[in-house]
Parts: C-alpha cells; sequence; structure tokens
C-alpha cells in the first residue's frame, strides 16, 4: 500500500518535460509501482496536449512541437533500453525498477558507517544528482538539509523521519526547507533511489505554458 505520492507539481512538470533529470528517474520510478499517479500523470499529458492543440500555429517557434515531443519521448525511449543487459552492482537484493533502464549504475560505495552509496548516471545529463542509498538497520543519517527539493523512492525497507514512515513504493518529496534526520526500521537494510533539484536550470517553454493550469 502506497501512502506517500509526488505532488501534482511534480507530476505536471513530468509531463510537460521541464522536471530535471534525476527527480524525472525518482518520480518515473514511483508512477511505475502506483496507478493513482499513473493516471494523474496520463491527465497531465492529456491537458498538455490539448494546450498545444489550441495554440495559433504563428505563435509557435518551428521546432516546438519537435521540442516537447523530444522532451516527452526522452524518458519513455530510455525505458526501452537494455534491462537484461545490467545487473544491480555489488550484493544489490533488489529488482531494478525499469526507470533505470539504459542509465549507468555504479558499484556501491561506502558513505559513512552502516551507509552506501552508488551513484546513477543519465546520458545526456552527467551532472544530475541521482543515487541509490543502501542503509543498514536502525541507521540514522546525520542531520541534514537540502539546497533543493529532495525526491526519495523508497525500494525496499523502510525509514522514518519527523514528517512520516515510508515504506516501499512511497515517494517522499522534501522541499529546501526540510531538515530531518531520516532512521531506516529495524527490520532489514533499506535501499532508496534519490535526487536534489538545483537551482539552475530554467523551466522551458512548455512549462511556463503550463504553469497557470496547474
Ligand atoms: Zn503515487
Amino acid at each position: 500500500m502506497i501512502h506517500f505520492h509526488p505532488s501534482d507539481d511534480a507530476l505536471a512538470r513530468l509531463a510537460a518535460g521541464t522536471l530535471e533529470a534525476g527527480p524525472t528517474i525518482v518520480v518515473r520510478t514511483h508512477v511505475e509501482g502506483c496507478p493513482r499517479c499513473a493516471a494523474a500523470l496520463g491527465r497531465f499529458e492529456a491537458v498538455g496536449g490539448t494546450l498545444l492543440d489550441a495554440m495559433e500555429p504563428v505563435a509557435m517557434h518551428a521546432d516546438a512541437f519537435a521540442m516537447v515531443e523530444a522532451r516527452l519521448d526522452r524518458p519513455a525511449a530510455a525505458g526501452k533500453a537494455t534491462r537484461s543487459a545490467r545487473a544491480l552492482p555489488a550484493n544489490g537484493p533488489i529488482v531494478l525498477p525499469a526507470a533505470l533502464d539504459g542509465l549507468d549504475i555504479g558499484p556501491w560505495r561506502w558513505l559513512a558507517p552502516g551507509v552506501r552509496r552508488s551513484r546513477v548516471t543519465i546520458p545526456g545529463a552527467p551532472g544530475a544528482d541521482l543515487v541509490m542509498y543502501r542503509i543498514g538497520p536502525n541507521r540514522q543519517l546525520p542531520h541534514h538539509g537540502h539546497a533543493g527539493a529532495e525526491y526519495t523512492q523508497v525500494l525496499s525497507g523502510s525509514f522514518f523521519d519527523e514528517t512520516g514512515h515510508y515504506h516501499p513504493g512511497d515517494l517522499v518529496e522534501a522541499d529546501g526547507d526540510v531538515d530531518h534526520q531520516p532512521r531506516v526500521g529495524p527490520e532489514g537494510e533499506c535501499i532508496c533511489l534519490a535526487a536534489v533539484e538545483g537551482r539552475m536550470l530554467p523551466h522551458g517553454f512548455f512549462g511556463r505554458m503550463l504553469r497557470p493550469f496547474v
């Protein structure tokens, strides 16, 4: 049972192709396993298509359709990549979500006692801050905040902090003001996929167009 979902804002930006590359993968991982969010994403995509249809042709950049379609197609195209050709690195016990297909997943590296991290590289977005964390049972992470919104999808195990108790399938969306200290549950290690959104990327033409409607 999934209790925590991405915000409508995140789903709308995913539909419009304006969500950053790292958060896009995290939210797509959630949508993969959440019929409710898959339906919501479909509605946002339909709204975007309707807006495009309603636009005056002269108001559009000649390449606008191609630009938007390229953005919308990109995650889908990535999803067709070679999933079977790759296994979870090191001693990973989980089945990787399809949203990670075609991405380069690094080895587990020690980060702190009981905490390991695997960096996930997205083709075309080498600067994206996308990582998997693997944290031992009952381990507590240092108190921390974020520069931008943080998206965390629980893949296995559980963790809790001041804002809730999160289980597999849950997506935790914490804005930059959240200062928290997650602790993993006692039932076993927790594996999460996480990305932090930077503040540097401009929102695209489609995002500006969609914003008044969401
Ligand atoms: Zn959901």
